[in-house]
């Protein structure tokens, strides 16, 4: 026995046993073993504060008391029938999800990936079925810089080498786009188009900020043309912004909505598509599906989260400590010490000012260093999303350090401010 892949003896193992993980990883030297709330303990009991909240899978903190309950009491009962059966939990469950969105069906998965690949599949047989596009004719509009998942078909709408080299052939009928520009989508919409395909804010980009007025275009554009607005908010949905979902600070509601990562409370893969009506009933028993897909305890924790969400305090908290959060950075932007920032409720895209010489990954590892747990998106680009019930002090703990670590990087650079 190794251990811990990365413990120290585990590390020094490996000169002689290389790993037996898979190097599609560059962690920070960081082996965690608990995690409560927004704080986390290693191997050797060093305690962090979690500003990343595994990319807002755990908006609610690490082990939510109320999500961990859900989950227990779900363990002693039952937790898969697969969909060959009825279980009691699905139709709470997207009942549940759709009233917390505003929408008016769920048809749940897994991983955020598999929530894009349905919503691809339910806008192309839409076009095929109702919009009457021609057979293997289907384009959808997507955008340079969005990140949508790792399967396949959703590499297929990157543009980004890192995520797409050496993995085609590539799935045909995506049209990239620059972000952010209503004109370049309408400018790729014909009359085989079904759908576009955008993140409201993206995130591993960076948490790039539209324009305030591109999701209404898009909005109307769409509905002008017979297309669908298919929402991504797998990362940006359930609170991170201030709001329930980040389209609803746009007041624009999607024809499909993904929802993922936070839907599962940090505690297990739950996905879902959220939309209208008449797009999802494309679908006929058969034609799609997922043996986990809206499991009974997937759907037990999942109704755990919405019964958060619901009273709507989380998000305004999300929205008050973004509030904090904008004043604070842009202190930094005003001292030089950050590039640029950009922040959307309790989410922020920080670019190091790139005269400290410090990468995104070296800030990262700093911040470890002193406790605070962030990751880099790319280049000297990091993003800080803390759980959404993080307590005031925290949030002032990591951006104290984060200047502190900003700060004496520009006084070696010669740069103090
Ligand atoms: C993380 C993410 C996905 C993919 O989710 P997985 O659960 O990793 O498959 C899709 N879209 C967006 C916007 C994401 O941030």
């Amino acid at each position: 026995m190794l251990g811990h892949p990365d413990a120290p003896h585990a590390r020094a193992a490996r000169a002689v046993t290389p790993s037996a993980l898979a190097p599609n990883y560059h962690p920070l030297p960081v082996v965690l073993a608990t995690g409560e709330g927004s704080w986390v303990t290693d191997v050797h009991g060093r305690r962090y504060l979690d500003c990343l909240a595994g990319y807002s899978a755990l908006n609610f903190g690490h082990r939510h008391p109320a999500l961990v309950a859900a989950a227990k009491a779900q363990l002693g009962k039952i937790t898969l029938t697969s969909r060959a059966f009825e279980h009691e939990l699905l139709e709470p469950f997207a009942r549940a999800v759709t009233e917390l969105t505003g929408t008016e069906m769920l048809l749940p998965m897994n991983t955020g990936a598999e929530a894009v690949e349905t919503a691809v599949k339910a806008a192309r047989k839409w076009g095929y079925d109702v919009k009457g596009v021609p057979d293997e004719a289907a384009t959808i509009v997507v955008t340079e810089g969005a990140f949508h998942g790792r399967t396949t078909t959703v590499v297929s709408m990157s543009e980004d080498p890192q995520m797409r080299d050496g993995f085609g052939p590539y799935t045909p009928g995506f049209r990239i786009v620059p972000y952010g520009d209503a004109d370049a989508v309408a400018a790729a919409i014909d009359e085989t188009t079904v759908a576009v395909l955008v993140e409201p804010v993206q995130g591993e980009s960076g948490v790039i900020v539209p324009p305030a007025d591109y999701l209404p275009r898009l909005r109307e554009l769409c509905s002008a043309t017979d297309v669908l607005l298919v929402l991504d908010e797998v990362q940006s949905g359930l609170g991170r912004t201030g709001t329930t979902l980040a389209q609803d600070l746009a007041g624009v509601r999607a024809d499909l909505t993904t929802l993922g990562k936070a839907l599962g409370g940090g505690i297990l893969p739950v996905s879902a598509v959220v939309g209208r009506r008449d797009v999802l009933e494309v679908f006929s028993a058969g034609t799609h599906g997922s043996t986990f897909g809206g499991n009974s305890l997937a759907c037990a924790v999942g109704l755990a989260v919405v019964d958060l969400l619901a009273p709507g305090d989380l998000q305004a908290r999300a929205g008050a400590l973004g509030v904090v959060l904008r004043e604070r950075v842009e202190v930094l932007v005003a001292r030089g010490l950050l590039a640029g920032a950009r922040t959307v409720g309790l989410w922020a895209g920080l670019d190091v000012e790139p005269a400290l010489g410090l990468s995104g990954y070296q800030t990262c590892q700093r911040l470890a260093a002193r406790g605070i747990l962030v990751k880099e998106t790319h280049g000297t680009t990091i993003r800080l999303s803390p759980p959404l019930n993080i307590a005031e002090a925290d949030l002032h703990l990591a951006l104290d350090t984060l200047t502190d670590v900003l700060h004496e990087e520009a006084v070696e650079a010669g740069r103090a401010p």
